[in-house]
């Protein structure tokens, strides 16, 4: 009846997925990831499935206050903190916590009423240079939130810019000593976060009060040298549509726009129900890899919008209504996204609205 693309989300992987972290983390507290719509999986049913968690992130505050009025109790920290007054009148009213990494940010929280009390995750730049106040001004920011309420929670926050990269071992460790070298860290052994997905597999010793995973939760590696398989996790998408035309090809014949591909030989194509407007890369090549009936083969010729096409010779039994796996369980996403230059995360959060998403 319907177009047959699907985004399959298998719910007890991510519970699956969060048992491996903490059978990692043991002590540390868990702040799943959320944002961008759970890395596209959606937001609910995937707060649902790890609902013991200990806590959520997300960056947009909408999706802050859909977790609130779904019932959501656990802290909900905004990883970006606000923009405008009226968001700090949010934050308190749905009880939100908030990253303050700038001063334009301190500014509008100093000015905002003393009765509300957000938890504050104070963010400081130890060398990712994205967010966050530098290591000199963190006991300046510190102490100007402490004038302003003496009892509001505070916790300390940095993020790691190349924990999964095992040749840059000597800039986590790096931004480890900058953070440990801090004024309230040392004085006032406040709470601390610093672990993404890979400082939580790759350093134990960055666990601290709270981990903040993400893209473990889904199944895929933060690491290039191993697949989510291999870290013991399970995928949690997995894109699936059918073929829905078949093309008998004679050598020298063109495959789709520019007509990139040419058969050296006989060979049947088929045309899936997935292209780019679904949020499959445009910039996958030849060769890319695809499950037709569970058996592997490639990708030929060019993405289009709503269609890519794939080599049918070998595979037994394909043709209209063949079920195709473009990425998850069979055919781990790292290595789709590998092969068309990008990472899961691209993948995964490009996927389109336009995609029903079915809880498995
Ligand atoms: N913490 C912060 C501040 C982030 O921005 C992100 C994601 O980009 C994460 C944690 C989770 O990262 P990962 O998905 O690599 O675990």
């Amino acid at each position: 009846m319907y177009r047959p693309i699907r985004a399959l989300i298998d719910c007890t992987a991510l519970q699956h997925n969060l048992s491996v972290v903490r059978s990692h983390t043991r002590q540390a507290r868990i702040m799943a990831v959320v944002k961008a719509d759970a890395y596209g999986h959606g937001l609910l049913r995937t707060t649902q499935a790890l609902n013991t968690a200990d806590g959520f992130a997300v960056l947009e505050l909408e999706a802050a206050i859909q977790l609130r009025e779904a019932g959501f109790n656990q802290p909900v920290l905004l990883l970006e903190g606000f923009f405008s007054a009226e968001e700090l009148e949010a934050i308190d009213h749905y009880q939100l916590s908030t990253v303050i990494h700038s001063h334009e940010q301190l500014s509008l929280l100093l000015a905002h009423r003393k009765t509300g009390k957000p938890d504050i995750y104070l963010k400081i730049n130890t060398g990712m240079n994205r967010l966050g106040f530098r290591p000199e001004e963190e006991s300046y920011v510190f102490n100007r939130i402490r004038q302003w309420r003496s009892d509001t929670s505070i916790t300390l926050m940095t993020h790691f810019s190349c924990a999964d990269d095992a040749l840059e071992a000597d800039q986590v460790n790096q931004q480890l000593d900058q953070f440990a070298a801090l004024h309230d860290v040392k004085e006032n052994n406040l709470p601390q976060t610093l672990a993404n997905s890979a400082a939580i597999l790759r350093y134990p010793g960055t666990h601290a009060d709270w981990v903040r995973p993400g893209i473990v939760l889904y199944g895929a590696s933060p690491l290039p040298d191993k697949t989510g398989i291999e870290l013991g996790l399970r995928p949690v998408m997995t894109l699936t549509s059918q073929i829905i035309a078949v093309q008998q090809l004679d050598p020298s014949d063109r495959v789709g726009y520019g007509g990139q591909f040419i058969a050296n030989q006989p060979m049947r194509i088929g045309v899936v129900a997935a292209g780019y407007a679904d949020g499959y890369p445009r910039h996958a090549p030849t060769g890319t890899p695809v499950l037709v009936n569970g058996q592997r083969t490639r990708l030929v010729g060019r993405i289009s919008m709503d269609m890519l096409t794939v080599d049918l010779n070998g595979i037994s039994e394909a043709g209209v209504g063949s079920p195709v796996t473009l990425w998850g369980e069979g055919l781990p996403v790292e290595e789709v996204a590998k092969s068309a230059q990008t990472i899961s995360y691209e993948l995964l959060t490009a996927l389109s609205p336009r995609v029903p998403s079915i809880s498995i």
